[in-house]
């Protein structure tokens, strides 16, 4: 039974997109770019309890950078360290995908080495009076593909 799910799963991910399994703008825990890490918001990041936390600089949806919680390791929460110092400094790669991308294809993404397993999900917003541009939507990490295969959720610890 669970294998016929698992197998089910699997065959979708050719058919689902991105989009389908994406974490929605509205609830990514993010930064602003001009933040400082001070006690109070380096608590607040150990507390959302993510490993990769989105940079934003004035509107959410103007994703530009990713913090590791790793990368905070070595900052003192007394020396109040701007955000941007962190970032400028490790200079994670961000890397987009559009939001019709299929599964499979998203999944082979995550498997090429030396990508992150986190990425930004943009759609062409063609709507309305002005050009085309990229809008943000969200992001989608490995495990949001991994539980479309086995089809329930994974609980972290
Ligand atoms: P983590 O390692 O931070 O727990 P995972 O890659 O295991 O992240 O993803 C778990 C779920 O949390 C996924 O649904 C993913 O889309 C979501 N997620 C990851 N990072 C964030 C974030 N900063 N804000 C909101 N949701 C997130």
């Amino acid at each position: 039974k669970e294998e016929l799910n698992i197998i089910q799963g699997a065959l979708e991910l050719r058919t689902k997109t991105v989009e389908d399994v994406m974490t929605p703008l509205s609830d990514c825990y993010m930064l602003s770019s001009d933040a400082v890490l001070d006690f109070c918001t380096m608590s607040d990041v150990m507390q959302s309890g993510f490993t990769r936390i989105p940079v934003y600089e004035n509107d959410r949806a103007n994703i530009v950078d990713i913090l590791f919680v790793k990368d905070l390791a070595f900052v003192d929460p007394d020396d109040c360290t701007p955000l941007k110092t962190i970032t400028q400094f490790y200079r994670h790669p961000m890397h987009c995908v559009f939001s019709d991308t299929k599964l499979d294809v998203m999944l082979e993404e995550f498997k090429r080495a030396g990508k992150s397993h986190l990425a930004v999900v943009q759609r062409v917003n063609s709507e309305g009076e002005g050009d085309p541009f990229y809008e943000v939507m969200g992001i989608v990490t490995l495990e949001d593909v991994i539980e479309e295969i086995i089809k329930s959720e994974i609980v972290d610890e």
